[in-house]
């Protein structure tokens, strides 16, 4: 197998991809690496994100520079500042060994005086978006009558965002005697004509159509009802400790009300999209880059250029409407020979999107079980073994302290030692799903059986009557917080909520009935006490908001009001809901 050291690649540049653990060089690298250090001939490479196509242009480039002289030698051309960011980076590291090589990044949306300045000091290599480029050329700040390099990267990329003109201004200003490199991960026809028009007799590579990563990509679905997409999102994120993945949503607000979510719930996640500031999208990107972030929620828009390896995991909240978007979400795991899973959430009505899917990704999509609390707490506990086997100790700083731990704990036995600590993380999860339901779905539904008996996929639901409603400002989500924050009742299963003026039906797993009965008989709710019971027997709710008739009146009658004395609720997130204290006298 061919490695870098059949190149004629400088030992500075050897070097740096040892640090970088590259062995091999990818099959862009293989064609484009000879090609740049032994010609100066224009090449076309049709080559998608992912396949090496950065250090397949870059280190040859690197290996050219004259850093004796201070003009500018390469300008590299790439859609997002994202990506700007990525490649100068990766230059960056290419020229570990190399520091008199100065590389800048220039890209709109940022303070264009510090890129000034940043030029002036002079720069061998810049990457740059089109519009900032231009205008540093029209202000006679970046001087390009030297180049010697020109590399349009993500060319059909470029295009779709509407750069076309400012390519074409600045291929028109660059003198004819540099070598120009075009990359793209399709060849539509007005990336032809740029070719044609130029470019000189360029030699065209492809290194296939397929994302070089697309073989080590595994794809799964899960079929839940919609209602429990975020439960089911947890769950994944639950069973893979180690995930490292961007959650796609479809709108800019969904994709912050799930990063919300899963911050409130104590992911380490965070948004990105379009509605943050410049700022904010660097802050997210740098702490995702760096690891400091395991889950980036993100738009398709926003996700563009994002170019890190060793994802684990692309996670489909909501499928896309074109296939090919999925086809390029998946493709930014399972790079550079790492393995990556691309997963979607999905309701059953959604099937024949994974089946049109599976057609252009020529691959099949196998639907997995969402896994249930007991697959979840043994993952989550052999990963907590694992990090307490691998994590290092810092012996000089912990050793002080030590004799008074030791004396403290001499009390607790091997085994106990292990159980608490394992117990200090391990208990909120095994809390979390003690009564967690079963969240896929039993494609035929069976229907219902009775009035009090709800049956709906695999559960089978009890139904209540609880004497709050909409004039208590009672709400699903409101009523939802509630049970799930209550110790007993915590990620049940819960069916239909219908809520009416003055009272409301809710259905909860029937596992669960005498729970939900102590739950929220005699509590509080805004000052008001409870009553609880389960519906039984033929009784409709009615459809209009006037009080129920006499006879659900029975029912639900009880101390409506507060009593002087009696505790008020504290109106927090659970909707004020507090346990009924009796009057101590
Ligand atoms: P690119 O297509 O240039 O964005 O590269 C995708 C990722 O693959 C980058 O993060 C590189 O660091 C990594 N990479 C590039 N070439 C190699 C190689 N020969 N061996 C291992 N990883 C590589």
């Amino acid at each position: 197998m061919l490695t870098f050291e059949n190149f004629d690649l400088s030992n500075n540049i050897l070097s740096a991809i040892k640090e970088l653990g590259f062995e091999n060089p990818t099959p862009i690298q293989e064609k484009t690496i000879p090609h740049l250090l032994n010609t100066k001939i224009d090449l076309v490479g049709l080559a998608q994100t992912g396949t090496g196509k950065t250090a397949a242009f870059g280190l040859p480039i690197l290996q050219q520079i004259n850093h004796h002289v201070k003009h500018t030698q390469c300008i590299i051309l790439s859609p997002t500042r994202e990506l700007c960011m990525q490649i100068t980076k990766d230059m960056e590291n290419f020229a570990k060994f190399l520091p008199d090589v100065r590389i800048t990044a220039v890209y709109g949306g940022a303070s264009i005086e510090n890129q000034i300045r940043d030029l002036k000091k002079g720069a061998h290599i810049v990457a740059g978006t089109p519009g900032r480029v231009l205008d540093l050329i029209k202000r006679s700040v970046l001087k390009i009558d030297k180049i010697q390099f020109l590399v349009l990267d993500e060319a059909d990329e470029m295009l779709h965002m509407g750069f076309k003109e400012d390519m074409d201004l600045i291929l028109e200003t660059t003198p004819t005697e540099k070598q120009t490199l075009l990359f793209s991960a399709t060849m539509p026809a007005e990336i032809r004509k740029i070719a044609e028009t130029y470019m000189h007799n360029p030699v065209e590579i492809s290194v296939g159509q397929k994302n070089s990563g697309a073989e080590n990509v595994e794809h799964f679905y899960y079929l839940v009802n919609a209602k429990n997409r975020y439960l089911a999102l947890k769950r994944i994120a639950d069973v893979n400790p180690d995930i490292y993945g961007i959650v796609f949503c479809r709108t800019r607000r969904e994709t912050q009300e799930v990063a919300d979510k899963l911050i409130q719930d104590g992911y380490n996640a965070d948004a990105l999209h379009g509605d943050l500031s410049q700022a904010q999208r660097d802050h997210v990107m740098n702490r995702f880059r760096s690891k400091h972030l395991q889950i980036l929620v993100a738009t398709d828009v926003a996700a563009r250029g994002i170019d890190v390896t060793e994802l684990t995991h692309i996670i489909n909240y909501n499928l896309p409407d074109e296939r090919e978007v999925y086809i390029h979400r998946s493709g930014r795991t399972g790079r550079a020979g790492k393995k990556g899973e691309s997963v979607s959430i999905i309701h059953s009505k959604e099937l024949h999107k994974i089946r049109e899917i599976e057609k252009i990704l020529k691959k099949s999509i196998s639907k997995r079980d969402v896994p249930g609390g007991q697959e979840i707490c043994h993952k989550q506990l052999l990963s907590m073994i694992d990090r307490i086997e691998t994590i290092e100790t810092i012996d000089n700083q912990i050793e002080e302290f030590l004799p008074h731990i030791y004396k403290k704990l001499e009390w607790l036995s091997r085994e106990d030692l292990i159980k608490r600590f394992v117990s200090i993380e391990f208990n909120r999860f095994l809390k979390y799903y003690k009564n967690a339901p079963d969240l896929n779905i039993i494609e035929k539904s069976r229907g219902e059986s009775s009035d009090k008996f709800a049956q709906k996929g695999n559960y089978k639901f009890t139904k209540f009557f609880l004497t709050i409603g909409e004039k208590d400002n009672l709400t699903k989500i409101k009523l939802m917080e509630i049970i799930n924050n209550t110790d007993t009742l915590a990620g049940a299963e819960i069916g239909k909520i219908d809520i009416f003026k003055g009272y409301t039906f809710f259905e909860i797993d029937s596992k669960l009935e005498s729970e939900t009965l102590k739950a929220f008989n005699n509590k509080r709710y805004m000052g008001k006490r409870l009553k609880i019971e389960v519906k039984t027997g033929e009784r409709k709710p009615r459809t209009d908001d006037r009080k129920p008739r006499s006879d659900d009146k029975k029912s639900w009658s009880g101390d409506r009001r507060p009593k002087s004395g009696e505790q008020r609720s504290s109106g927090k997130s659970s909707g004020g809901f507090k346990p009924y204290r009796k009057k101590r006298d």
